[in-house]
């Protein structure tokens, strides 16, 4: 694009001071005399050319308008009126913009000629210049990323939630600057200075990624897509800048990091002390899967059309080059000579002439919401939606918040609201919405002829081979024969186990690991060391850690057995990947050498020995089991599990859908609201301060940076730091990761808890920490905003909900069926628990399964503990059955007597009922429990009892669905006790500790 787009990005970016909400009321200069000033004399010395300045205020005004209707700045004089003013030095105030929750700041003591000096050199630092002269790209894509980066470090948080309007303190100056910069691009673009709403998606996403054989195909599968996702975004970051996409949020990605040094040049120093330029490991944020597979971006309507054309060509021409790779490389490890007419070439361009399938829709604001000078016109809006709408439901225009955003309003004679085609972003964004579900529904991709047999992992397409007649070769001939993929497992057995023939989406997909490892060696020009834990690793963290912390077994290298250990497992040369956790432990703990070895090596060589099993002897094999049990002190954990967790209702709080919105006067600062409501009885302002506030962009910013705060950085620091674990996929509101089983419960709940920014307060937390048994990983939660070492991030708030599926299995169980059972549990959670939810599957060896559904908080507040709730009563089970003086066995006789009571229906009160099963659990506990706890136990089985009719109280869809309260009880007990097991929970000492 040209030098003027850049700079009308540039120039939007600078038309308000980042410090504007601190100062605005204490600096005589007034909020564009200082820090804006310096910039513009820099950047713009001979003045912000005509061409672009007749964009920035129609931004700034569209973008606020879109945000705050009310409090126009354009008063004439420019004066705000007296009630107006906040003092936001006094008491800043932030509001959560999600639930409206107010957020202290405390008093602050920065001055304001000290604040300006700081932004000012905060920002002059990166303007970047090429021989003396401002480049405008690098600097406007510079402001964009580093300008919300704290510049001092008394100024913390504050600086990342500098309020764009003190009056309305619940969105950033930096969530403002970006609209309008977006705005301002889109007007400058387009000959009729006309912005239009683009929405995209690629796919399939679910099948793809659930097409696995190893957690390392997992990965690749949600890896690739994220990257792929990447390859369209970049062709709008290229042309338009990030700040023109809404969803999702790009700021901070490290993808995005990496496109800004390496392809758009940013000079490297200002990526000092980023993870993802020095970790050496798959710990690495890059490879982390973070972008969604779906997009909404503002831009030039003259555009839109073209734009999405060539994202389409783009993502499709980047895989089929992959693909291509793919191939290179699979022939060479082959030792087969690559030639244009092999029928595997032809196979790859026709297996992905579609892939992915992308689906997009374009909404242009004009003709639809057009700017008379009295109001909008929206009749062009009317017309335009009515296909996608019941007949007579005109949606947005039928609302309470448009019969108001419609005309002017003014306050003490001074115009208070004047509208703007900004306000319709709620109807286009609809709109938007709707057309792009429908152009799914078309599904216009016609299904491939295939000949012969199927690719080995999904079953569809044909696999990649030299020769086409091979494909009629039934499995068992095609050894004899020599087929592509034969040769390929002999030589190359991570790329092809024996047996396996793939197609050539499933092969880009095993082959991506290496592909992708080689990209990042390349750019950065350092080697990485890539490994994916294995289930049967994780499986074994749960032991080794018991080990390590001295829980279990002996680790005394003078001890016989572990120095017999040690020698038998030294001729084992590999060293599996752990879990990060584990990893940092062994490296940063005092361990001899023995016991690190021990740790290292141990998951590795139980492979090769279960792989040799038919060589080795049985006898053999036994003597080492013997001296593993021996040293860990138990059997080595078998079980690990996979969580899949995500946002509930995403579409209702995009939408802004009635119970998910605030009303105007939840989002103001409170000496504003003090002020409408004591001073002025204007009926239509009254009404207006208690409208529901319509979606904005700001909104949908703020949802996108609220998913981004916890995919990023959130998921990765509770699954990786705190719990044994790896992160599969965290983008959007998904997460998908695999933790040691001990870790299970406190993962779960740590992740819901931080996905709204809620945890209990006070002593109840001291509690839920111990109770979590996860007491030195401990983060600040509360209010919708989440601390982590010396950053605070704002997340969805109280409001927003999200459910999780959890699968327990054996390491040795086919992931493809872990996966099936996984994504079940997800959708029962979301349904028979209503949402709001999680659902857990152990899936035993033997072909048992035990499960429970479940609320996570029943009808209770998180914020006031969670010793009640359901998600902590099954932490405290787990606890307490770990416990030797409480016998398992209370789990099983609760089986055999639960079915003897008789049926709540028989009871007139139903308090009696209450009363029998709390009674009744109480009485067993206790009876179950040897020595001093007693009395505990039997609290914790009245509890239960209590839960579990409350539970079975609580509405369910559908409605037949609902368990009764045995049946609560029956399977929490069951999946506690099976989480309890040897070795597997921290055993006794909660349990004790519990006042
Ligand atoms: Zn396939």
């Amino acid at each position: 694009m040209t030098d003027s787009l850049w700079q009308t990005k540039l120039a939007a970016w600078i038309h308000d001071p980042a410090e504007k909400a601190l100062v605005l009321l204490r600096d005589p200069a007034g909020h564009e005399g200082g820090t804006v000033r310096k910039l513009r004399q820099q950047i713009f010395p001979d003045g912000i050319p005509a061409a672009v300045k007749q964009h920035i205020h129609p931004a700034d005004r569209w973008a606020a308008a879109a945000d705050r209707p009310q409090f126009p700045q354009d008063q004439d004089g420019g004066r705000y009126q007296k009630w107006t003013q906040v003092n936001f030095a006094e008491q800043p105030i932030l509001k959560h913009p999600l639930t409206g929750e107010e957020y202290d700041l405390k008093k602050m003591e920065l001055e304001p000629a000290q604040l300006k000096a700081i932004s000012t050199d905060h920002f002059q630092r990166f303007i970047v210049r090429d021989n003396g002269a401002v480049d405008w790209k690098k600097t406007a894509l510079a402001f964009w990323r580093f300008g919300p980066e704290s510049p001092a470090s008394d100024l913390g948080a504050l600086w990342q939630l500098l309020p764009a309007d003190t009056r309305v303190p619940d969105h950033t100056i930096w969530n403002h600057l970006d609209l309008t910069s977006a705005f301002a691009s889109a007007f400058a673009g387009d000959p009729e200075h006309n912005p239009a709403l683009l929405a995209m998606s690629f796919g399939p996403v679910q099948d793809f990624i659930a097409q696995a054989r190893t957690t390392s195909d997992l990965w690749a599968g949600s890896h690739l897509l994220s990257r792929l996702a990447w390859e369209g975004l970049k062709v709008i970051c290229e042309q338009l800048g990030p700040d023109a996409v809404i969803f999702p949020q790009l700021r901070g990605v490290p993808q995005v990091d990496l496109w800004l040094l390496k392809e758009v040049g940013l000079p490297e120093h200002y990526f000092d002390g980023a993870d993802w330029l020095n970790r050496q490991t798959d710990a690495n944020p890059l490879f982390a899967a973070a972008l969604p597979n779906k997009l909404v971006a503002i831009v030039p309507a003259a555009l839109g059309v073209e734009l999405a054309r060539q994202i389409t060509d783009t993502v499709r021409a980047w895989v089929k080059e992959k693909a291509e790779a793919t191939l290179t490389e699979l022939l060479k490890a082959a030792g087969v000579t690559d030639a244009p007419d092999l029928y595997a070439h032809a196979q790859i361009t026709a297996q992905l002439e579609n892939f992915p399938e992308v689906h997009w829709a374009l909404v242009p604001f004009a003709p639809l919401a057009r700017e008379t000078g009295q109001g909008v016109d929206v009749k062009e809006l009317e017309a335009a939606q009515a296909p996608f709408r019941p007949v007579g439901d005109r949606g947005f225009l039928d609302g309470d918040a448009w019969k108001l955003l419609s005309r002017e309003m003014t306050v003490d004679g001074a115009r208070f609201y004047h509208p703007n085609p900004g306000v319709l972003y709620p109807a286009l964004y609809d709109l938007l919405d709707r057309m792009q579900a429908a152009a799914k529904a078309v599904r216009p991709f016609p299904q491939l002829e295939q000949t012969g047999y199927r690719c080995s992992l999904c079953g569809e397409r044909e696999w990649l081979t030299t020769d086409r007649e091979q494909l009629a070769l039934p499995p068992g001939e095609r050894q004899e024969r020599k087929t592509l993929w034969t040769s390929v497992a002999e030589r190359k057995p991570s790329w092809a186990r024996k047996g396996e023939h793939l197609c050539a989406p499933c092969a880009l997909k095993r082959l991506w690991p290496s592909l992708f490892v080689r990209e990042i060696e390349d750019l950065l020009d350092r080697d990485m060391r890539r490994y994916v834990v294995s289930t049967h690793t994780m499986a074994l963290a749960t032991s080794l850690w018991n080990w390590l912390q001295g829980h279990a077994g002996k680790t005394d290298i003078m001890d016989r057995d572990v120095g017999k250990l040690a020698s038998q497992i030294e001729g084992a040369t590999e060293r599996a990947a752990l879990p990060r956790k584990m990893a940092d432990e062994l490296r940063w703990g005092q361990y001899p050498a023995h016991v690190r070895r021990i740790a290292e090596r141990l998951p590795a060589w139980l492979d090769t020995l279960r792989e040799a099993e038919d060589s080795v002897d049985d006898d053999a094999l036994q003597g080492v089991t013997g001296s593993i049990e021996k040293v860990l002190g138990q059997k080595p954990e078998a079980y690990y599990a996979l969580i899949m967790l995500d946002g509930d209702k995403m579409g209702a709080w995009l939408s802004g859908d009635e119970n998910y919105s605030l009303t105007y006067q939840d989002t103001w600062h409170p000496q504003i609201r003090a002020a409408i409501a004591g001073k002025f009885q204007q009926a239509d302002l009254q009404s207006y301060a208690k409208a529901q506030r319509p979606v904005s962009p700001a909104r949908h910013i703020a949802i996108s940076s609220a998913l981004n705060s916890f995919a990023l950085h959130l998921a990765p620091y509770i699954v990786e730091t705190v719990c044994k674990g790896k992160l599969i996929y965290a983008g959007g509101d998904d997460v998908l990761a695999m933790v040691s089983v001990d870790d299970l419960l406190p993962a779960l709940a740590l992740l819901r808890l931080a996905y709204s920014g809620v945890f209990p307060t006070g002593d109840a937390a001291d509690h839920a920490w111990r109770l979590l048994g996860v007491d030195d990983g401990r983060l600040d939660i509360r209010k919708g905003h989440v601390r982590l070492r010396d950053r605070l991030y704002r997340v969805m708030g109280r409001e927003a909900t999200a459910s999780a599926g959890a699968v327990v299995a054996h390491h040795s169980t086919p992931l493809g069926a872990v996966l099936r059972q996984l994504r079940d549990a997800e959708k029962q959670a979301k349904n028979r628990g209503d949402r709001d939810a999680f659902a857990i599957r152990v899936l035993k060896r033997s072909g048992g399964r035990v499960e429970l559904v479940s609320r996570w908080f029943g009808g209770l507040d998180p914020a006031q503990g969670l010793e009640s709730t359901p998600i902590g009563m099954l932490l405290r089970l787990q606890e307490a059955l770990a416990n030797p003086q409480l016998s398992r066995r209370v789990a099983y006789l609760a089986q055999t007597w639960l079915p003897q009571l008789p049926p709540p229906d028989e009871f007139s009160d139903p308090a009696l009922y209450e009363k029998l099963l709390a009674d009744n659990l109480a009485y067993q506990f206790a009876r179950q429990c040897q020595g001093n706890d007693k009395p505990r136990a039997n609290d914790l089985g009245r509890g239960l009892g209590k839960l579990a009719v409350a539970l079975a109280a609580s509405p369910t869809k559908p409605e037949e669905d609902r368990g009764a309260a045995p049946d609560f009880i029956r399977d929490f007990l069951a999946v506690a006790e099976f989480l309890a097991r040897e070795g597997r929970a921290d055993s006794g000492k909660e349990f004790n500790r519990h006042d």
